[in-house]
């Protein structure tokens, strides 16, 4: 291709956009895990912390109500999204009250 045939910078793409924003949701990264974040719902008391530490945003919040066994009542719960958990442990760490356990996959 003679340079006068070549695109002109103008028909480039622009640099470092984000063309289509929610792509991210095509890259499950839950094959990546060796580990995965196991939630006690009778022990997790709603803190929230591990839904705002996850780096992957793969901490649920649902609206499903959960009474434990001692008959506290909650109207939300938290749940691993395991599509996309990496397995990094954070949930885990940050958990104030160890509800937050990391069992092997396949172990
Ligand atoms: S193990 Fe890591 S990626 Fe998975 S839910 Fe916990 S913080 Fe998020
Ligand atoms: S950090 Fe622990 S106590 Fe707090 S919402 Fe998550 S699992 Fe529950």
């Amino acid at each position: 291709m003679s340079s006068s045939k070549m695109p002109g910078w103008k028909s480039l793409p622009i640099g470092a956009a984000i063309i289509n924003p929610p792509t991210s949701l095509e890259y499950k990264t839950g094959t990546w895990r060796t580990f995965r974040p196991v939630i006690d719902q009778e022990k997790c008391v709603r803190c929230r912390l591990c839904w705002a530490y996850c780096p992957d945003g793969a901490v649920m919040e649902l609206e499903k109500e959960y009474v434990t066994k001692s008959g506290r009542k909650y109207s939300i719960t938290y749940e691993i999204n395991y599509e996309y958990c990496k397995g990094c442990g954070v949930c885990a760490r940050e958990c104030p009250v160890k509800a937050i356990t990391m069992v092997e996959e396949g172990g």
